[in-house]
């Protein structure tokens, strides 16, 4: 176990970032056994008397599969009304397999000019932190079903990475289905490599970045690497980690060499 990763079985502030590629089949139609592996390891990681506030994509995705849709719409109305519906869903569906393992969810949604005005910043912030208090898991997206152009975040990457800031995490573990940062696309590359640890992102590895991704969520490895940057450069470390088995959230925590650490050791 090196000394990076070491420091993360400290951490005591945990955001988790979920993207829709884990939550869903290929088909769009939920993966139970997923998320409810998902909501165990969360509930394992507050009996150890850590703070974790999960970051959940999904809404449209989930609308999709529930209105029984063949693909994402494209207006973005559509779009709107579909996260509406599949922003409910989600949340049933955390909230039953939270409490299988006694734990209670709450729903915060955000739009951009909630989080860039100082005043609404500050009530986010304090309704998080009264949910960790009582020991309730803030469930946070994008508010999709008003959310446009000037007033959207785009991505759960970025949004990730700004909750991590908003609630001063100690680490940021961005799921996804891919395992970690190569250094070129794996999906067109047979010789890429997984990096494990990056100490620090270059240029050179931004180039890196191009274009990995699932098509079900919005973010590709661009995004989750300008989210790792803006969670470093205040101080919080990041892992990128595959999401199809979640337990990997534990390994992450005992320290165990999984997906890449962006380290701000
Ligand atoms: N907020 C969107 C949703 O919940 C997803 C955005 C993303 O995949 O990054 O459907």
């Amino acid at each position: 176990m090196s000394n990076e990763r070491d420091t993360l079985t400290q951490a005591k502030k945990i955001v988790v970032k979920v993207g829709t590629s884990t939550l869903t089949y290929k088909n769009g139609k939920v993966n139970f056994t997923r998320i409810d592996k998902l909501a165990r390891a969360l509930s394992d990681l507050v009996n150890q008397d850590r703070e974790v506030v999960l970051v959940s994509s999904g809404a449209i995705g989930v609308g999709v599969g529930k209105l029984k849709l063949k693909e994402k719409p494209s207006t973005v109305q559509q779009k709107q009304a579909v996260a509406a519906v599949g922003q409910c869903e989600l949340m049933h569906i955390y909230s039953k397999f939270f409490s299988d393992y006694g734990h209670i969810v709450g729903q915060i949604l955000l739009t951009k000019n909630v989080v860039e005005e100082e005043h609404s910043r500050q009530n986010v912030i304090n309704t998080i932190e009264a949910l960790l208090e009582n020991g309730i898991v803030p469930i946070v997206n994008e508010n999709d079903s008003v959310a446009f152009d000037e007033i959207e975040f785009g991505d759960n990457d970025t949004l990730s990475a700004i909750v991590a800031l908003l609630v001063e995490a100690d680490l940021l573990i961005i799921l996804s289905d891919i395992d970690g940062f190569y250094d070129c696309d794996p999906h067109k590359n047979n010789d890429s490599h997984l990096i494990p640890v990056v100490y620090q992102i270059t240029p050179k590895l931004e180039e890196c970045a191009g274009g990995a991704g699932s098509r079900r969520g919005t973010g590709g490895m661009i995004t989750k690497l300008a989210a790792a940057k803006l969670a470093n450069a205040q101080g919080i470390d990041v892992v990128m980690a595959n999401g199809s088995e979640p337990g990997v959230i534990m390994d992450i925590i005992e320290g165990c060499n999984v997906g890449t650490l962006f380290t701000t050791r």
